[in-house]
């Protein structure tokens, strides 16, 4: 019997009380297909509010499923970080998705206080200060980071993150599967062995896909961005068409290696359910 293929879903604190509300009977539908963790965005700079990101993680814990906090350190201390990295293993967290973060535009100016520069000094930080006690997850961009200076550069970047002991990565979102396979053949070749999972963005609007990747530097192909672009104002239609192209862009990643998948939910649980559905993953029946 072949082991099930892992999958994890990725959460953010809600910024509304609308979002507050909602967010404990998502998080409990999403842990019926049993992830192996849910992951909690953090804002960089100290800009998400301590209070909702507490509760979000103890939301999580109560379903049972492994809670792995992101961990930004741009504008933080090294005492900041190192304080929260003991909140964390006292309150029992064992996984943490370590990054750079981005600092809010307001505050990115050369005097915003800070001992961190990239994610590959905070990797080092936690493994100086913890030992292999925390998994470490960090982020890969197939499509490269949108501010690295050239491709290569962004791959020495990753591989930095790798050595300075991450054990596994995630990518950012991406929707031409041959980035991935290409980045998979570039570790290949770099002797970096860690898995490197693909981040999933179900589709579900034409006008927040374009954001998102625009925002990231991902590419969103021209016939898909033209597809969506027809069904927009045809929610249903556009949302079944979403679920369609990105079931397949799990399927042919599966297929062709990728190690597992991690989804980010945007705190929403039918998307993410419908994909796992069809894909056969996690503790949720397959679709008829
Ligand atoms: P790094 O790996 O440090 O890279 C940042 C840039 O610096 C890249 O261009 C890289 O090529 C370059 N670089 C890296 N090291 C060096 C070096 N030594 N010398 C010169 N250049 C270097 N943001 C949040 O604020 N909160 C979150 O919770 C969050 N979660 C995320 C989860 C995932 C899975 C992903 C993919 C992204 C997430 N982000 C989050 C966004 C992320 O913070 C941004 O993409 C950020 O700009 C880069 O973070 P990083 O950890 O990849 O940085």
């Amino acid at each position: 019997m072949t082991a099930p293929t892992p999958i994890s879903f990725e959460l953010f604190p809600p910024r509304t009380p609308e979002g507050v509300e909602k967010l404990p009977g998502v998080v409990c539908q999403l842990a019926e297909a049993k992830p192996s963790y849910f992951s909690v965005t953090y804002g960089a700079g100290g800009s998400t509010q301590e209070g909702t990101y507490s509760t979000l993680l103890t939301v999580v814990r109560e379903c049972g499923i492994e809670a792995a906090p992101h961990l930004t350190c741009i504008g933080s201390t090294r005492e900041n970080i190192a304080a929260l990295l003991d909140q964390y293993r006292a309150a029992g967290v064992k996984r943490i998705v370590a990054l750079r973060g981005d600092l809010p535009a307001t505050a990115m100016n050369p005097a915003a206080p800070g001992e961190f520069h990239y994610a590959n000094e905070l990797v080092s930080f936690i493994r100086e200060r913890h030992g292999s006690y925390f998994k470490i997850e960090v982020a890969a961009y197939p499509e490269m980071h949108p501010q690295a200076a050239s491709a290569q550069a962004d791959f020495d970047n990753f591989r930095r993150k790798a050595e300075a002991g991450a054990d596994a990565a995630i990518t950012q979102l991406f929707y031409n599967p041959d980035a991935y396979f290409d980045f998979m053949e570039r570790c290949h070749k770099a002797g970096i062995t860690i898995p490197v999972v693909p981040g999933i963005m179900p589709i579900t609007g034409y006008a927040n896909i374009v954001r998102f990747c625009a925002g990231c530097g991902s590419d969103l192909p021209r016939w898909l961005k033209l597809r969506l672009e027809d069904l927009q104002n045809d929610k249903p239609a556009l949302v079944e068409f979403g679920v369609e192209v990105v079931t397949r862009l799990c399927e042919t990643l599966l297929e062709n290696g990728a190690p597992g998948l991690h989804f980010y939910t945007i705190n929403q649980s039918e998307p993410t359910l419908r994909l796992c559905a069809n894909l056969s993953l996690g503790a949720i029946p397959a679709a008829s």
